[in-house]
């Protein structure tokens, strides 16, 4: 049976909006040493904006990339959607849609395969990118391109959660080592990440799924470790890490099922408390 100090425990912090799938987790927390956090939807909003548009056909791309984007329960895939409706555009039709985690999204419209994504994915398709001067910038670009020809790309940017940075200095004050893993480029993480409070090695850039769990497996090898996130590409990363956390509000399905525990308030100052509780009542069953 699981001892009443467990139970209680785990109903207090639950009333915080932190739920644990069972006592085990709990004791795992206690014995964690280092949280490592995806960026996008998980510290920042996921309330991401298009910010620019860069193609000579403004409406026709964005009803292109609208299409391709109609499906993705990503946060660029809903910045992109709720840009055509302040437009009053509707998106074109696109089938075929398949999401690659950490690159980008391919479908066919009526002419022929088109795909939408990161540098990597423009890579892939052997599409050489302009240079745009936002490629200095620190925004997300995602491109939007048929087969090697680029169409255009927008600038899409996201801010950190209101309780982001309260909570990572909360954790670092309880010794615990952090890390921000995103599959978004450099400029961006370095952005968001010193925003934050972290500083250039705690900050991981241009990761696929594998590298994260990579990441995090290269943490465990010192201490048990936390991961937080909400996306399909952090799935791998959450089964990984000694303890999955997933955002429970605007996380995605396939992440609430690999965690151990699910955040449902956005309130990530709820990580240090939660942490704090295990602790105490580690002392207290042993
Ligand atoms: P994070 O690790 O910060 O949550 P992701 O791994 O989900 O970020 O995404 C990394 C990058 O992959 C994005 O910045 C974007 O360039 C590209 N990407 C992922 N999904 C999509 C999508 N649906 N449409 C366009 N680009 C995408
Ligand atoms: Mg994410």
């Amino acid at each position: 049976s699981v001892p009443a100090a467990i139970l209680s425990a785990l109903s207090a912090a639950a009333r915080g909006g932190v739920l644990f799938k069972g006592g085990a987790a709990l004791e795992t927390l206690a014995e964690v040493r280092a949280f490592a956090f995806d960026k996008t939807g998980t510290l920042t909003t996921g309330k991401a904006e298009v910010t620019g548009i860069h193609a000579e056909d403004e409406a026709a791309f964005l009803r292109k990339l609208g299409g391709l984007e109609a499906q993705s329960e990503h946060p660029i895939a809903e910045a992109i959607r709720r840009a055509l409706s302040e437009q009053g555009l509707a998106a074109e039709s696109v089938t075929e849609v398949q999401a690659h985690p950490s690159e980008g999204i391919t479908g066919r419209d009526s002419v022929g395969m088109i795909w939408a994504g990161n540098p990597r994915m423009a890579a892939r398709m052997g599409a050489p990118l302009p240079h745009l001067a936002a490629q200095d910038g620190a925004e997300t670009l995602i491109w939007l391109g048929r087969g090697a020809q680029v169409l255009g790309a927008v600038t899409v940017a996201d801010r950190p959660r209101e309780s982001s940075r309260a909570a990572l200095a909360a954790l670092k004050a309880r010794g615990m080592a952090l890390a921000l893993m995103t599959g978004d480029r450099r400029p961006v993480a370095e952005r968001i990440g010193t925003e934050l409070g972290l500083s250039g090695p705690e900050i991981h850039a241009d990761l696929l799924p594998e590298d994260k769990v990579a990441l995090v497996a290269t943490l465990a090898g010192k201490a048990k470790v936390a991961f937080v996130g909400d996306g399909v590409n952090d799935a791998a990363a959450l089964a990984r890490a000694d303890v999955g956390i997933a955002m429970g509000v605007a996380g995605s399905e396939v992440a609430l099922q690999a965690a151990d525990v699910a955040l449902l308030s956005n309130e990530m100052g709820q990580l240090a408390k939660a942490h704090a509780l295990a602790q105490r009542t580690a002392r207290i069953i042993r």
